[in-house]
């Protein structure tokens, strides 16, 4: 399974993308989460990473959580997407998230979208909610879920193709129940940021070293010190193996 890293910067960081990144999956590109420029983080992975991801390339996208640097990019793929479709007829994107932020989404979106009433979510994206306890098939992937402890809900992925599987740990606090659930995965993306949001490193530093080798890093600060740490951050724009 391979995965375009796009950005792997924390909400403030003034030199990295925010951290999202895009799987290839067997049947379609499926993006996770959506910060701020997140079209010109894009276009900079397709020419690092040589493979074209972009906002008319994914027609899947998994949105862990509603803090603006996961989201605030979802305005502009969903305005292209909707223009998109006026044009040509091609369907709109789907949007994968759990219930409590389906919930509010709409409310975190409409100011901006809502053309002076006449517009809804609809519009934009086609929603589907993640079911509890249970996979969805998104893009011939098995995707699982579960809930991190974040100041807002928040959740993780499991991310399998059939033969290799992806976690991704979504904003959370320290939480060894998280990560002991990431831990069937084969590759581990774990975050790092300060307490009592995020997750310091030093408790991932403390993980055994067979979790600890197959983890990398996303969502660090702009003064993150890698030599703090031998779990890998991961960079903008690369190209992850799971
Ligand atoms: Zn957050």
């Amino acid at each position: 399974m391979k995965v375009v890293v796009l950005g792997t910067g924390d909400a403030f960081s003034k030199r990295n993308f925010g951290t999202s990144a895009v799987v290839i999956g067997p049947r379609g590109q499926v993006l996770i989460d959506a910060p701020d420029s997140v079209l010109r983080a894009m276009a900079a992975a397709s020419r690092s990473a040589g493979i074209d991801v972009g906002p008319m390339t994914i027609d899947d996208i998994l949105l862990t959580h509603l803090h603006g640097d996961h989201v605030n990019g979802l305005e502009a793929i969903g305005f292209l997407r909707w223009l998109e479709q006026r044009a040509t007829g091609r369907p709109i994107p789907r949007l994968h998230t759990t219930a409590p932020v389906a919930a509010r989404l709409w409310e975190r979106l409409a100011p901006a979208m809502d053309q002076a009433g006449t517009a809804n979510l609809a519009d934009y994206f086609e929603l589907h909610v993640l079911p509890t306890g249970s996979a969805a098939e998104i893009a011939g992937l098995s995707v699982r879920h579960r809930m991190g402890r974040h100041t807002i809900p928040c959740c993780g992925f499991l991310i399998a193709d059939g033969s290799r599987t992806l976690g991704w740990s979504g904003d959370t606090a320290w939480d060894p129940d998280h990560v002991e659930w990431l831990s069937q995965a084969d590759r581990v993306v774990h975050e790092t940021s300060p307490a009592p949001a995020h997750t310091p490193v030093e408790y991932l530093n403390a993980l055994p070293d067979g979790l600890r080798r197959k983890m990398v890093l996303v969502h660090a600060s702009d003064d993150f010190d890698p030599s703090g740490t031998d779990i890998r951050l991961l960079r903008d724009g690369e190209m992850l193996d799971v």
